[in-house]
C-alpha cells in the first residue's frame, strides 16, 4: 500500500494527514499556526508530527506535499513569501525537510492544490477549462486551462484575490491597490459589519456578539443571515457584488465552464451563491456568462491535504496532467 503526507499551512490553522492511495484521510493533526511565531518552531513541529504520523502506521510515505498561502517556485520548493503569515521570505522549505526527513518534499501554492484536487475527484473531474477561488482569511485563486493546472510564468498565475476592484482605495498586503481581497478578506468583512452595526439600532448579529466587537466574526454575520437579519443580508450581497465583478472579468478572460468557489466564506451559501451568479450574469459577456456554472467546492476541509497528496503522485511540478483521472 502507498501512502501520502499532506500539509496544509494555513494563516489560522496548519493540518496534516497520512492519506491512503485512494485519497481518504487515514489519520490527522491539527495545529492552530498563531502557537508558532517563529518560523523556526513551526518547521521543526512540521518535521516532529510528519515523522509521527509516517510512523503511526509502519509504513514509509512516497513524500510530502505541501500546500502554502503564497507565492512559490513548486520546482525549487522555495517559498518567495506568504500574504498573511509574515516572515517567511525567500524559504527553501523542499530543502530543509527533505534532509531532516529523507522522504521526496514537493510545495505549491494552496489553491492550486484545491484546483488538482477538484480536477481530479472532486466537482471538476473530466472538465477543460475551471477556476478554483477560495474564501478566508485570504482569497486566493486557482487555474485548470486545457486540463492542466496553469501555473504561469514565474508560477504565481491565479491571484484572483488580488485582481484590483477601483482605481483608487485601502492598500492590500500585497502592495496593490483595492485588490478584491482587501474587501472582501474575513478581517476585511468584520471591519466592514463593525462599521454599519454602529450606525444601526439593533440588528441580531449585536444580540449575537453581545454588544462585543471583538466577537464579531464571518461565522457571526452568517449565522445572523440565516435568523434573518437584513443587515447581515445586505452585507453579505455587497461581498458577492464586488466578488461577482471580479468574476465577470475573469470569465470574460478564460472563458471557464465552471468556477468553483470554496473557503470558509463560502459556507454562507444561497444568498452569497446567488449575488455572486445575478452579478456576473449582468456584467460579463452574455455568451461566456451563459456558459459558466458557479458551483461549491466539493472536498471542502480535505481538498488541500487530498491536493498535497496528488502533487506527491505528480511528483511536483514536473507533470501538470493528472494521467490517472
Ligand atoms: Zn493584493
Amino acid at each position: 500500500m502507498s501512502c501520502y503526507i499532506g500539509v496544509d499551512l494555513g494563516a489560522t490553522c496548519i493540518k496534516l494527514a497520512l492519506l491512503a492511495e485512494d485519497w481518504k484521510v487515514v489519520k490527522r493533526i491539527e495545529l492552530s499556526t498563531a502557537d508558532f511565531p517563529k518560523k523556526s518552531l513551526l518547521i521543526r513541529s512540521l518535521e516532529k508530527h510528519i515523522l509521527r504520523l509516517g510512523e503511526s502506521l509502519k509504513v514509509k510515505p512516497k513524500g510530502v506535499g505541501i500546500g502554502v498561502p503564497g507565492l512559490v517556485d513548486p520546482e525549487k520548493g522555495l517559498i518567495h513569501y506568504l500574504v498573511n503569515i509574515p516572515g517567511w521570505e525567500n524559504v527553501h522549505l523542499k530543502k530543509i525537510l527533505e534532509k531532516s526527513l529523507e522522504v521526496p518534499v514537493f510545495i505549491d501554492n494552496d489553491v492550486n492544490l484545491m484546483a488538482l484536487a477538484e480536477l481530479c475527484i472532486g466537482q471538476a473531474k473530466g472538465k477543460k477549462n475551471v477556476v478554483c477561488i477560495t474564501l478566508g482569511t485570504g482569497v486566493g485563486g486557482g487555474l485548470v486551462l486545457e486540463g492542466k493546472l496553469y501555473r504561469g510564468t514565474s508560477f504565481s498565475a491565479g491571484e484572483i484575490g488580488h485582481i484590483p476592484l477601483n482605481e483608487t482605495g485601502p492598500v492590500c498586503n500585497c502592495g496593490g491597490i483595492a485588490c478584491l481581497e482587501r474587501y472582501v478578506g474575513n478581517r476585511y468583512i468584520i471591519e466592514k459589519a463593525r462599521d454599519k452595526l454602529k450606525q444601526r439600532s439593533s440588528s441580531i448579529i449585536s444580540d449575537l456578539i453581545k454588544d462585543d466587537f471583538s466577537r464579531l466574526t464571518p461565522e457571526i454575520l452568517s449565522r445572523a443571515l440565516k435568523k434573518g437579519d437584513s443587515l447581515a443580508k445586505e452585507i453579505w450581497q455587497d461581498i458577492g457584488r464586488k466578488i461577482g465583478i471580479v468574476l465577470s472579468g475573469v470569465v470574460n478572460l478564460l472563458n471557464p465552464e465552471m468556477i468553483i468557489i470554496g473557503g470558509g466564506i463560502a459556507q454562507v451559501g444561497e444568498v452569497l451563491f446567488k449575488t455572486i451568479k445575478e452579478t456576473i450574469k449582468k456584467r460579463a459577456m452574455r455568451i461566456p456568462a451563459e456558459k459558466v456554472s458557479i458551483v461549491p467546492a466539493k472536498l471542502k476541509k480535505d481538498a488541500g491535504l487530498i491536493g498535497a497528496a496528488i502533487l506527491v503522485k505528480l511528483e511536483g511540478a514536473r507533470r501538470t496532467i493528472p494521467e490517472f483521472i
